[in-house]
């Protein structure tokens, strides 16, 4: 098959360099695994190496790899992309749907555009701008209060603007939404897993709702958990207050590596060579950017790779595999990354699985109000232990290390979990320093809690963090509502 790029993008400003020879001498600061993948890249879709120097790898899922390159554009100056090599066994029509998405609804309003796509046979590679960022992980304790208002306004507005197209995205998570702090730049990205609602205006999403109704897994999105707990009668779920024990973990994560290893895989060179023939078909299908479905893909065998969004950050309709699942999905992953902003913890939920995310749910917004609200999505929870409902401002406060962990204000896992040394490095907080030279306000600079706004947050954001952690997705607040929220009324017509 020839090399040919989608159909459906443009390549604006992109001009053949003479970057050829080039690559072979891959920067030598990047590690020799990383070389040996940009070298396959190279190899499997060789059209790249016509215009971009590829130098580096900045992402590495189960699903992609994704590499920085610059290319030279038509003014002389070289400008740096990100090259999403997606896993080559993914679904033709996945694949689309996910450039779709970028193409139709990105770009804009905070979420990722799409700059050109490459094809060589069932290799895959989207070009999108580069934004650089950091790991939230390393910043999420350093953030000012207006610094964490501002970045859930942002998302929020990413959340308004596909959720107006219809799109679910489904694995809204801090490591999809870039955030490069210095410049105030946010990018949502990754629609790896989006769905489309009913009335979606993403045709390859109407396309995948219909596949998937033929309840032909073509896409492999069958997880762990629905293997782990096949024995539960779907409709009932039982919680109980366990800690996810290292033998849960372990069992976990065994059960996920052998998954993996069955998909051609290793490192991510390794992983995205095939192995043989037989388990990657050379793609001839005729569906390919078309908007029908061949035969060839529908007589597909069911792919090995889970993908499904992290157990932390699902909603509780998701994890009780509600069928009708909406936007409000997304608008309940929100919830939790701010839940982490606030309390400066992350990951918040640490769950090896559902069950287990659903009972740290119980643990935060109360075990009876939980079972109410599965009642009402048509779903019996049970919970061997009362679980009260908690005050959101104490548990961030005293997560933060605002407020004094008094005997009785917070459960004891959370408790325990306060580290004596966790809050001296709050107060001192050197990275908040060491971060912040660019902004004018001193007062930010110093690092210190009060200094960074955290002794003074006004109720309307816990009230916003209760209407997005809602447990009903029917009462559940929109992302247009929540950007009318009064937290945000100097903002809105920014
Ligand atoms: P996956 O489906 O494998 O999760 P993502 O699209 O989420 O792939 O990309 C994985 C990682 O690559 C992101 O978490 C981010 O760190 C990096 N990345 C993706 N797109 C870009 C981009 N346009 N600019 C900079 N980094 C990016
Ligand atoms: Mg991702
Ligand atoms: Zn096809």
């Amino acid at each position: 098959m020839e090399a040919a790029p989608c159909q459906t993008s443009s390549v604006k400003g992109l001009e053949h360099g003479t970057r050829e020879k080039e690559h072979s001498t891959v920067t030598r600061k990047v590690p020799r695994d990383v070389q040996m993948d940009i070298e396959y890249l190279y190899e499997v879709v060789p059209q790249l190496s016509r215009v971009f120097r590829i130098t580096d790898k900045i992402g590495e899922g189960t699903f992609s790899s994704v590499y920085l390159g610059e290319a030279q554009i038509t003014s002389g100056e070289r400008e740096k992309f990100a090259l999403k090599h997606l896993i080559p066994t993914s679904h033709p029509v996945r694949i689309a749907a996910e450039l779709q998405c970028l193409t139709v609804a990105g770009g804009k309003e905070n979420v990722m555009g799409v700059t050109y796509c490459f094809r060589k046979d069932h290799h895959v590679v989207i070009v999108m701008p580069y934004v650089e960022h950091q790991a939230f992980v390393d910043i999420v304790g350093t953030l000012s209060y207006e610094e964490v208002r501002q970045y859930i306004y942002h998302l929020l507005k990413a959340l308004k603007h596909i959720h107006k197209f219809g799109i679910i995205h489904r694995d809204i998570k801090p490591t999809n939404f870039l955030y490069n702090r210095r410049e105030n730049k946010y990018a949502l990205v990754d629609f790896g897993l989006a769905q489309g609602t009913p009335d979606t205006q993403i045709q390859l999403l109407k396309e995948l709702l219909g596949l998937s109704k033929t309840s032909r897994s073509v896409f492999g999105e069958r997880n762990l958990n629905s293997i782990n707990h096949a024995k539960n009668p779907s409709d009932k779920i039982e919680g109980h207050l366990v800690k996810p024990s290292k033998a849960d973990d372990i069992s976990a994560r065994k059960l996920a590596s052998t998954k993996r290893r069955a998909v051609p895989s290793r490192g991510p060179a390794a992983s995205q060579k095939p192995k043989s023939a037989a388990l990657n078909p050379p793609l001839t299908c005729n569906c390919y950017m078309s908007d029908r479905i061949c035969n060839i893909c529908l007589s597909r065998k069911q792919q090995v790779a889970p993908r499904a969004g992290t157990p932390g950050f699902r909603a509780p309709e998701v994890l009780t595999k509600c069928p009708n699942q909406g936007t409000a999905i997304d608008m309940w992953s929100a919830g939790v990354i701010l839940l982490s902003l606030l309390s400066g913890r992350y990951p918040f939920f640490k769950a090896s699985d559902d069950l287990v995310a659903l009972t740290q749910i119980m643990t935060i917004r109360g075990s009876r109000e939980t079972m109410q609200a599965a009642g009402k999505f048509g779903k019996a929870v049970m919970c061997s232990r009362e679980l009260p409902r908690l005050d959101l401002r104490i548990l961030c406060e005293t997560l933060r290390g605002v407020r004094p962990c008094g005997e009785d204000s917070l459960p004891a896992e959370f408790r325990a979990s306060r580290h004596p040394a966790d809050a001296k490095q709050d107060l001192t907080d050197p990275a908040a320093t060491q971060s912040s030279q660019s902004r004018t306000d001193t007062s930010k600079s110093t690092g210190r809690l009060q200094d960074r706004g955290w002794d003074s947050v006004p109720d309307d954001m816990y009230d916003l963090l209760d209407k997005l952690l809602d447990l009903n997705p029917e009462t559940r607040i929109t992302a247009d509502e929540a950007l009318q929220h009064p937290v945000f009324k100097d903002l809105s017509d920014e």
